[in-house]
Parts: structure tokens; C-alpha cells; sequence
């Protein structure tokens, strides 16, 4: 069901004495000084912290744990690797898929994409995949054809059923991590253009019932201008989620 959201990415940064540090002061900040709108918050962590914080959540909270990566198999000889039901093992609830970090450092390409989203949702977890656009793109105007592509062979070969599960992130490339913002229009013309392209894959109820998020560069500024976008539903948020002050005040920003 479409609802207002922020996950906190927070990539390969903080030490594990850190990373409970600064999620015991979130939940002590949002719990002293929220009073708007339902929002649920979702912490990701590096996946050594998961078990730990997952436990730091207060339970049936609006607290949910999520992972920023997860294999396509279920177990076996895979060294390094995580496996989706290890996650739901530790507590996750999300699967961040498809970020662009992965897409572009790891290969990830969308078949291998299609196969972790068949094993997350198999697993019972929530993907939050990601789409986005590098600057060249949208400096050769093909933005929506290229978004259109990345959810065409990434996420619509799933089932009404499963679809159901997945939140979208638009993230364009040149806003991640560079301060660079999309404007507030730039996020709501794209967001708008992924429900279109959702209404024709299933069906409008579908496209109304997705969660969208903005990420890239949001904080604590530009949150609220965001989130009052129609189409935007809250933010995928990277930097600005290592912050306590921050992260917390973009959770206020609906
Ligand atoms: P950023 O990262 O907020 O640091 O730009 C967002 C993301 O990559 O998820």
C-alpha cells in the first residue's frame, strides 16, 4: 500500500559503535519530536550491523530494518555472499535492488536484477529498487525512455502479487552523492511519468498504490519541498541519513 516512507542509506560508512550510536539517537529524536503524518522509517545498514540494530528498533514501531544488497540464491557455495532469507533471518523487512553503485561497480545488469527481486520477494522481504538516469541521458532528453526501459526488463516481469510488494526509487545519477539535487519539478515530472508507466504494466490501481521515492542529494533543506511533489511519496536517502539532526528532520518533512 502506497504510504510515506524514508529509508537511510547509509552505503559502506560507519563503524558498528557508530552506526548503534546514531540509530539510538534517531529513534530517541523521531519518538520525542514527531506529531505529523504516519511516516515509516527504514534503517540500512552495512550487513555485519543488521542483527544488532534490528534489535535497537523499537518493535511494531514504525522502525523497519532493511538490507542494501541480497543474492539471487537461497544458500550454497557462494563465498562473500547473502542470501535474502538470512536476512529475513536477522530481522530485514527491505532489500534495497538495483542501486546504481551496484549496477555500475558490481555489473549488476537487469537480468541479474530480475533474479535478486525473485529471491527477496520469495523470501517475504520488500525490494526497493532503484532507477535512474546519468547526465548524459538527460542531457540527450531521453530520460523517460530510459527509465521506461529500466522498469520494462527490471521489475515488470513480476506478477501483479508480487509487484504489489515493491517500492520504486527514482535516483538520477548525477544527484547521488554530489549535492546536486533534481528540483522539485524534475522529481515530480519523472515520478509521474513511472506511475503512467505502471497504469500500462498492471493497472491504475497499481499506479496509485505504489510507493515512489526521491533519492540523490536530498536533506534536511530540501525534504519538504520534495515530499509536497504529488507523485513523490518520501526518499531514498544517502549522506544526509549518517546524521542524526538531519535524518530526523527529513523524517518530519511530510
Ligand atoms: P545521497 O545518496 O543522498 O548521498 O545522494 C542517495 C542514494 O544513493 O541512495
Amino acid at each position: 500500500m502506497r504510504q510515506n516512507l524514508v529509508a537511510g542509506n547509509w552505503k559502506m560508512n560507519m563503524t558498528y559503535q557508530d552506526g548503534l550510536a546514531l540509530v539510538s539517537e534517531i529513534t530517541n529524536m523521531v519518538a520525542d519530536e514527531t506529531t505529523g503524518p504516519a511516516v515509516q522509517v527504514v534503517i540500512c545498514p552495512p550487513a555485519p550491523y543488521l542483527a544488532a540494530i534490528g534489535r535497537q528498533l523499537p518493535p511494531n514501531s514504525q522502525f523497519h530494518l532493511g538490507a542494501q544488497n541480497c543474492h539471487q540464491k537461497e544458500s550454497g557455495a557462494y563465498t562473500g555472499e547473502v542470501s535474502a532469507p538470512m536476512l529475513v533471518s536477522v530481522g530485514c523487512e527491505y532489500v534495497i535492488l538495483g542501486h546504481s553503485e551496484r549496477r555500475q561497480y558490481f555489473r549488476e545488469d537487469d537480468e541479474l536484477l530480475s533474479q535478486k527481486l525473485k529471491a527477496a520477494l520469495a523470501a517475504g522481504l520488500k525490494p526497493i529498487f532503484c532507477v535512474g538516469e546519468s547526465l548524459d541521458t538527460r542531457e540527450m532528453n531521453e530520460t523517460n525512455d530510459f527509465i521506461g526501459k529500466q522498469l520494462q526488463h527490471g521489475l515488470f516481469h513480476l506478477s501483479n502479487e508480487e509487484f504489489d510488494q515493491v517500492i520504486i526509487a527514482y535516483e538520477p545519477i548525477w544527484a547521488i552523492g554530489t549535492g546536486k539535487t533534481a528540483t522539485s519539478e524534475q522529481a515530480q515530472e519523472v515520478h509521474a511519468f513511472i506511475r503512467e508507466q505502471i497504469a500500462r504494466a498492471y493497472d491504475a490501481q497499481a499506479a496509485l498504490n505504489t510507493t515512489i521515492l526521491y533519492g540523490g542529494s536530498a536533506n534536511a533543506q530540501n525534504a519538504r519541498e520534495l515530499f509536497a511533489q504529488p507523485d513523490v511519496d518520501g526518499g531514498l536517502i544517502g549522506g544526509a541519513s549518517l546524521k542524526s539532526r538531519d535524518f530526523t528532520e527529513i523524517i518530519k518533512s511530510f
